[in-house]
């Protein structure tokens, strides 16, 4: 039995999971619910761009069920019902995932994000945006949220190439995002990091310089997925032309590893892998279920008899 000398490491998992990091912290299940409260995006409606990031089709981030025709409160008590029939949660983080979820007037934010907070069984809203996107109006109000609630601030990054970035179509740079973070830090909230491995161009030792990128900012946690087409955007033409190759499934499974051990166990981690809906995933099309992809993850970890931070140079 592996026994981690960093407390934050589970045993089984050979990584500080945000379950087993919020079950430390709160004492108890806690589930994300999504919502979608009707935000839009910057890069899509031309305030920052226009056509959106190349890989983005909304349908495939989003669980059924999540609309904004319907009222955040209906579409809360439906998320909170099936996290606690299948998993047995007690309480529940409000997830703003869909769009820009800072993109709006501070008035039209502070009623969303207290509106999810009124419910008792919630202890906390997760807010999910661009870092060229955070005005400072909308940075006093999650910051005045956090005194009394749990607050998280989810940032897209996802590459740290300035040159992949502008290939992509992100419409921000490397240095939006630090100076965010920079701006977001020491405010009693978490930041989480979003990032995505597989662009074309991109070598595993590219990738994974960016675990030194977060080892080095104030991140609490991250999402990491693999570049994944999906129909309805420029990356599925590009996979149908040819110009762009989709990782395989043990390359993925590999470097994960590798960039798990480069990671400093503080880091919390709240997802390895994206997965559509099987009518529009593209390529690659591997056939896991969340479940199946962290198994694949832990087991080549395992194999190893290595764990995250391993090769952490204090
Ligand atoms: S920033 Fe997010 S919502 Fe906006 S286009 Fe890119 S992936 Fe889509």
């Amino acid at each position: 039995m592996f026994t981690p000398a960093d407390e934050r490491i589970h045993p089984q998992l050979r990584i500080n999971s945000y379950g087993h990091y919020l079950r430390r912290r709160f004492g108890c299940r806690i589930s994300k619910v999504n919502v979608d409260a009707g935000f839009t995006c910057p890069n899509r409606d031309g305030s920052k761009g226009s056509g959106g990031c190349i890989y983005c089709n909304n349908v495939s981030f989003s669980p059924k069920g999540t609309q904004a025709i319907v009222p955040i409160e209906s579409q809360m008590s439906s998320g909170m019902a099936y996290h606690r029939l299948r998993l047995g949660s007690e309480k529940f983080i409000i997830y703003f995932q869909k769009y820009t979820n800072t993109y709006g007037s501070v008035e039209l934010l502070s009623d969303l994000y207290r509106r999810a907070l009124d419910h008792p069984d919630v202890i906390g809203i997760s807010v999910g945006t661009r870092p060229d996107a955070l005005s400072a109006e909308a940075l006093e109000l999650l910051t005045d949220i956090a005194r009394t609630k749990y607050v998280c601030l989810e940032l897209g990054l996802q590459s740290m190439d300035d040159t992949i970035l502008s290939r992509i179509n992100r419409g921000h740079t490397l240095d939006d995002f630090v100076q965010t973070v920079r701006r977001a830090a020491g405010r009693q909230f978490d930041i989480c990091a979003h990032l995505i491995y597989g662009f074309p161009g991109e070598s595993a030792a590219d990738f994974l310089k960016t675990a030194e990128l977060m080892a080095g900012l104030p991140i609490d946690s991250l999402k990491l997925h693999q570049l994944h087409a999906v129909e309805g955007t420029e990356l599925a033409e590009l996979f149908r032309q040819g110009a762009f190759t989709p990782l395989t499934l043990e390359e993925y499974v590999s470097t994960v590893a590798d960039f798990l051990e480069l990671l400093p166990p503080r880091i919390a981690i709240q997802r390895l892998y994206g997965s559509a809906p099987l009518d529009i995933c593209v390529a690659p099309q591997w056939g896991l279920k969340n479940n199946q992809m962290w198994f694949a993850i832990v087991n080549e970890l395992t194999g190893r008899g290595s764990w995250q931070g391993r090769r952490v140079v204090e």
